[in-house]
Order: C-alpha cells, then sequence, then structure tokens
C-alpha cells in the first residue's frame, strides 16, 4: 500500500473542528491539516471529513447498520448489551459511543501498527463492496478488525463515517473553504471547479495538484440541477419576464440527468445518485444517439399520450425487483429540457435557445423525448397555457427566459414554476367510509382533520388521488384503527396522514374548524409524518387570509 499519512491526525483535526463553534477556526484548523497531506490523502481525507467514503454520485455508499457496530463494540470492549444501550442514551450519537466503550478494550490487535487514511479507506471500500448473501459477516468481521486498531478517538471518527453521521460542523461549503486555504487556490476558481467535480474528495485533489484550472464537466460526474423560482400568477409571470418567455409543461416525476458516454448509459438523481437500475429503459432509450451528452428533464409516469400519478413512480422506486412487471405497470417516459454537455464540451454558458437547438440533434436517434415548448407573451397567453396544462394533467408551467444560461445548482430568475395548487396541507384522518359505485368494497373516502391545540378539527372529506393499490392497503388500515363502527362511518384513531391538495379555502359550518377545502385531492400517503407534525387551524388561517389578499390583488 503507497504510503500515507496517521488517521490518528484526521481525528485528532475534527475532534479540534468540532470542538469550536466558530466556522473561521473549523476553516482554518482543517486548512491547516489539508495543507500537510499528499493529493491522495487529501482526496480521502476531505471525504471522510464529510462523513462519507465514496465519490459523489456513485452507487456504493459504506453503510453499516447500528447493529453490526453495537455487535462488534460488546465483542472487543466486553460491554453488555445494556452498556451499550446506556452509553447510547448518554450521548445519542454512535460515534461517541464507540470512543467510550473503546478505552475499555479487552481484546488486543494482533499488530499495532498505526491505522492510515489509505488503510482506512482501503477497509471502507471492500466494506462497500461486500454485499448480498453472507456478507453480515464479511462486514462485521472488517469493522471488529478497524476498531479493534482503532483508539477511542480515532474509532469514533471511523464509525461516524461509517453511519453517515459525521456533525461536526464542517459542511461541504466550508470544506470548499478549507481547500481553497489549503493549497491557495481562488475562491472563484474553487468554487468553479467543485461544482462541475460535485466531490469534495476530487476537489482537494485536484487543489493539490494546481488542476482546479483543468477541471471539466463530463459524463458520469453528475452536476447539481438548475432550480425554478415560484410565482402565484399569470400577470406576476408576465412582468417577470416583460418579453416573450419559453413556457414549458411542469411535469411530475422525478428530475433526472441522462449522462452518456460512447455505448454506456447512466441516469442521475437530484440528490445525484445513480439511478440508471431503476429505469432500463430510459437507459437502453438513450443509447441510440450519436453523441456523448448529459442531459436535464422529467422521468415521468406516461402512458398512452398522458401522464400518469405520480404515486405509481414512487411505488417504483421502492420496488427493486421484476423490472420487467414494474415498467409494465408503470411505464415511464424521459422528456429532457435542457443540455448540458454535447459532443466533448460543456454548453451551459450557451443560451437556452442555442441549448434547445442542439438537444433536438443529440436526441436524434433515442427513444427519449422533449419537453413540450411554445413562446408565450403577456398574461393572457400565460393563463390560457396554464389552464391546457391543468386539463391535460400536468403540474403546470416551467417559463424560461431564452437568452439565459444554464445555473448549476442555483434558484435563478431565468427559470419560473407556476402551479396551481394554493399549498398543500397535511391532515390526520379521523373517519373514514365505503366508497361508491366500483368504490363500494374498499374503505375509500376519508375525512381529515388539522390540529387546534391538543385537538383535531375537521376540514374536509377527500375520496380522490390514491392508486387502488393505495387504497387496498388503507381500507385494511382503516379496519386496524377503527375505534367505532357506525355502520355508514367509522371513527378511526388518528394516525394516519396525508398530504391534500386543494384548490381553495372557503369557511364553512360543515366542518368543526370553520373551514373547508374546496376540491381536495390525496397527493400522497405521508407515512413519514406522525399525527403531532400534521398542520394546524393557524396555517389554515394564514392560507386563508393569503388567498384573500391575492383574489383582492387580482380584482384590483
Ligand atoms: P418543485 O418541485 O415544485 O419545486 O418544482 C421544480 C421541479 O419541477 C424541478 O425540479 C423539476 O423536477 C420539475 N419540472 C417539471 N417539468 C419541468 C420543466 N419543464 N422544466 C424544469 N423543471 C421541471
Amino acid at each position: 500500500m503507497r504510503s500515507s499519512s496517521k488517521f490518528a491526525d484526521l481525528a485528532q483535526t475534527l475532534e479540534a473542528v468540532r470542538g469550536t463553534r466558530s466556522k473561521n477556526q473549523k476553516v482554518d484548523a482543517f486548512a491547516a491539516y489539508l495543507s500537510k497531506l499528499d493529493a491522495d490523502d487529501a482526496e480521502e481525507a476531505a471525504r471522510m471529513a464529510v462523513g462519507t467514503s465514496s465519490e459523489r454520485g456513485s452507487k456504493d455508499e459504506v453503510q453499516v447498520g447500528y447493529s453490526t457496530v453495537f455487535t462488534v463494540l460488546k465483542g472487543i470492549t466486553g460491554a453488555s448489551s445494556d452498556d451499550v444501550s446506556k452509553t447510547y442514551l448518554k450521548y445519542g450519537d454512535l460515534g461517541e459511543v464507540a470512543e467510550e466503550l473503546l478505552r475499555a478494550k479487552r481484546e488486543r490487535p494482533l499488530f499495532e501498527e498505526p491505522l492510515t487514511i489509505a488503510g482506512v479507506s482501503d477497509s471502507f471500500g471492500r466494506l462497500r463492496s461486500a454485499k448480498g448473501k453472507g456478507s453480515g459477516a464479511t462486514r462485521e468481521a472488517l469493522v471488529k478488525s478497524l476498531l479493534l486498531r482503532a483508539t477511542p478517538l480515532e474509532g469514533k471518527y471511523i464509525v461516524k463515517v461509517m453511519t453517515r453521521e459525521m456533525r461536526t460542523g464542517l459542511v461541504s461549503g466550508m470544506m470548499e473553504g478549507a481547500i481553497a486555504a489549503a493549497f491557495g487556490s481562488s475562491k472563484e476558481e474553487t468554487a468553479k471547479a467543485h461544482m462541475l467535480l460535485g466531490d469534495v474528495g476530487l476537489l482537494a485533489k485536484a487543489a493539490s495538484r494546481k488542476q482546479l484550472g483543468s477541471v471539466r464537466m463530463e459524463p458520469f460526474r453528475p452536476v447539481n440541477f438548475m432550480l425554478a423560482e415560484p410565482l402565484a400568477s399569470a400577470e406576476e409571470v408576465a412582468s417577470h419576464f416583460g418579453e416573450a418567455a419559453y413556457a414549458e409543461y411542469k411535469y411530475d416525476g422525478v428530475r433526472a440527468q441522462v449522462h452518456k458516454k460512447g455505448d454506456e448509459v447512466r441516469v442521475y438523481s437530484r440528490r445525484l445518485e445513480d439511478i440508471s437500475a431503476f429505469f432500463p429503459e430510459v437507459t437502453r432509450g438513450a443509447a441510440g444517439s450519436a453523441y456523448d451528452f448529459i442531459l436535464d428533464g422529467e422521468i415521468v409516469p406516461y402512458s398512452g399520450g398522458k401522464p400518469l400519478p405520480f404515486q405509481l413512480l414512487q411505488r417504483r422506486l421502492r420496488r427493486m425487483v421484476n423490472f420487467s412487471e414494474a415498467a409494465k405497470n408503470a411505464p415511464v417516459e424521459y422528456f429532457a429540457f435542457d443540455l448540458l454537455y454535447e459532443g466533448d464540451r460543456e454548453v451551459v454558458e450557451l443560451t437556452l435557445r442555442e441549448r434547445r437547438k442542439l438537444l433536438d440533434q443529440v436526441r436524434a436517434g433515442t427513444t427519449l423525448r422533449t419537453a413540450e415548448s411554445s413562446t408565450v407573451e403577456g398574461a393572457g397567453e400565460i393563463s390560457k397555457l396554464f389552464r391546457k396544462s391543468r386539463d391535460l394533467g400536468y403540474e403546470g408551467l416551467v417559463l424560461k427566459s431564452p437568452g439565459s444560461q444554464y445555473t448549476m445548482g442555483k434558484r435563478g430568475s431565468a427559470w419560473v414554476k407556476m402551479k396551481e395548487e394554493l399549498d398543500t396541507i397535511d391532515a390526520v384522518i379521523v373517519a373514514a367510509e365505503y366508497g361508491h359505485g366500483k368504490r363500494a368494497g374498499v374503505i375509500s373516502d376519508y375525512t381529515f382533520a388539522v390540529r387546534d391545540g391538543d385537538e383535531l378539527k375537521t376540514i374536509g372529506k377527500a375520496y380522490s388521488g390514491l392508486t387502488d393499490a393505495e387504497i387496498d392497503e388503507m381500507t385494511a388500515r382503516m379496519k386496524e384503527i377503527t375505534v367505532h363502527d357506525y355502520g355508514y362511518t367509522r371513527k378511526v384513531k388518528p394516525e394516519v396522514v396525508i398530504e391534500v391538495a386543494f384548490d381553495s379555502i372557503q369557511r364553512s359550518d360543515r366542518h368543526d374548524s370553520g373551514y373547508a377545502l374546496r376540491f381536495p385531492r390525496i397527493k400522497r400517503i405521508r407515512a413519514d409524518k406522525s399525527v403531532g407534525q400534521a398542520d394546524t387551524i393557524e396555517k389554515v388561517e394564514k392560507t386563508f387570509a393569503g388567498q384573500r389578499l391575492k383574489v383582492d390583488r387580482a380584482s384590483g
């Protein structure tokens, strides 16, 4: 293995970084440490310091579960399960638990050579590739051999990287500053290279080698997406642009970059994760182009010329197995709306007008689609197209300035989005009943409520938005949590939170909140939220007041 600096120095530096609240001191401490490393160590150390061990955008990430760490710690320190849980309750941080328990290490390592950055990084690499059947034991052995050799402080930071819970306050933007300071590169140059590399490790390595100036955009290195600013009305959008703008439908799917080089194609999510495996039809569909490229666009559940509900896609993302089945039940299309790289060059600095022309050119030979785009000017045209987008089942419009550049990772004013929904409300289901007609055998109508202090106040009833499979799941769930069955309706234990979209809020005596949502539709089941996190009556009142204001402004 190459010669490499001691891991202990990294651990001590991170401890110092964590120990100060001053951002400048954090940056200075890490810069001083980095400046002493060679390029390879700088790459690994910078990455570990932000709590990861693999390149951003790569498919593999070390994911060692709490239970593996607990088992290993018990094994090498002799601590009981009880000791481990108590220590965990004391700190709430697994790294600190490791540090404390390792002070009482019982087993001694076979050899006492100090851990190095390269050595630890090599073990992380092996942890990443230990996958599938029987890998549990391999992973446990790898974690054990690392922690056996580690001092308590080293153990703390090894565990923090493995569990991806660094918590030193040295976030990626500050790391950029530390790298610039360590290797004497300018802020602008470092920021531009960071944007293109998207990874602090590669950035540190290039800075250390004085190669930031030659960093270029390249396929298979995802970059941050350009974002849109929200505007509420056609009038606002028209005066924002003040001239003709491109209008595209707002597709409700998953934002994705498609990268192609030679025969290879990969797809990256908004979080810059490689999601190619989920969408074989997109990778296959892109392969036919004669060009290398990086596209920006949206993967949309779509069939027979129409968008399908977003939920279909969510289910597909959850289900890794059986793609052909998934592709049949949730067919998707990729709608490209921008081009970042073509042939062998970055094109983000060209105007959108020019990029769209090139996009048509590189798309030839693929089965990918391009987002429908038309030129609009003035509130009347915008509002007409907006209506059309809603009628066709899209979320609204995204409007773009034809002369603008592609600004990575920025919510610039060159793109604006317009959605009809005023807002959504996270509400709790408090009662449910069987549906009618096609829905007669399933519990598909839900009365929902918002929080008012300790109480729940109803605000509407919804019966649309869920897929058949979701309704089946809900039927079972509603039966389980029924508190009282009145025959036609049933009161349920308030524990299911749903996100409800609506057109407007009205005053109403029908519900005990005093308000009713107009045209409510369920956007999704918020399994991630508990009742205590549902929205409150205050939010409803505020939205109601805001909506009055907007109406007044539009009519005045
Ligand atoms: P939102 O998620 O509501 O903030 O809206 C922004 C998102 O709209 C983007 O991140 C894209 O995923 C999505 N989107 C859909 N259609 C387009 C389009 N034609 N241009 C840009 N973004 C779009």
